[in-house]
């Protein structure tokens, strides 16, 4: 079994009801995150995950609302890690992703500097690996496998999504991308697949022309549901709501999501979890 838990289902925009992008990902006695959104500690802990616990953080993509608190996950996972030589935090993301940690682990050069001076037994600065990647394998572990498959999500680019595998089946993490064959190949025939989503009906509808400019490099809840019945996936997973998916019309967004894909539909609020399998 695959558990993924929404940990942070909004959008760039802050919402005091939902933390930004991030999703979590356990199996095989193995945790993954899925971006770091806005918010992401405060969810992880109510999942009763340390950043101590974390296997490796994902990367889709190196917009703000996906990295938000990168450094957060950094240095908190470094001074909650009590013990000796703790592995290093595994950051894979896409190409860009090495030179964002080199700027964070810069911008918290000050505070890295007084925790090394004031706790002996920290002694050198966080440890990490970051590995960048465009597709193919990226992680094979322990019973885990996941790879990774290019996304269309231009002008950022290159973005990627992940498809995780393990006790014989299969999620699929998209990110924010609009449908293309890259994601097509990635989900072929997987289980279930999780999709950043907006409300094209909704958003083009708003007056300023800089949300309206979000139509063009985001899937609509239509195209999202599209994708999972071309892969034939069983179960599709929505987040990263834009607008804000409001109590109460969650039937609104599986109808449309109903109109291209005849499977189980999943949405709802931070902490939604899905078990896979
Ligand atoms: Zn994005
Ligand atoms: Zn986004």
């Amino acid at each position: 079994m695959i558990e993924v838990m929404l940990l942070g289902t909004g959008s760039p925009l802050p919402d005091a009801r939902r933390a930004g992008p991030s999703t979590l990902v356990r199996a095989a006695g193995q945790t993954f995150l899925v971006d770091c959104g806005r918010g992401v500690l405060m969810r992880l802990t109510a999942a009763g995950v340390g950043a101590n616990g974390l296997s490796a953080l994902l990367l889709t993509h190196l917009h703000s609302d996906h990295i938000a608190e990168l450094g957060d996950v950094i240095i908190t996972r470094w001074i909650s890690t009590f013990t000796p030589d703790p592995p290093p935090l595994q950051i894979i993301g896409p190409p860009g992703t090495a030179a964002v940690v080199d700027a964070v682990l810069a911008a918290f050069g000050f505070d890295i500097g007084y925790r090394i001076a004031h706790h002996a037994d920290l002694t050198a600065p966080p440890p990490l690996q970051v590995h960048e990647y465009t597709g193919g394998v990226v992680w094979n572990a322990d019973g885990v496998r996941i790879t990774a498959g290019a996304t269309d999500h231009r002008p950022v680019e290159p973005t990627i999504g992940f498809r995780v595998e393990a006790d014989g089946h299969s999620v699929v993490l998209a990110g924010d991308t609009v449908p293309c064959a890259g994601l097509d190949e990635l989900t072929s025939g997987a289980d279930a697949l999780v999709h950043t989503v907006i409300r094209k009906d909704l958003v083009a509808q708003m007056p300023m022309q800089r949300i309206k400019d979000i139509l063009d490099y985001h899937s609509s809840v239509e195209q999202a549901a599209a994708t999972a019945a071309r892969a034939g996936v069983g179960t599709l997973i929505l987040t990263h709501y834009v607008p804000a998916l409001v109590p109460g019309q969650e039937d609104q967004w599986r109808a449309l999501a109903a109109t291209e894909f005849g499977g189980r539909v999943e949405l709802g609020d931070d902490m939604h979890t899905v078990q896979v399998g």
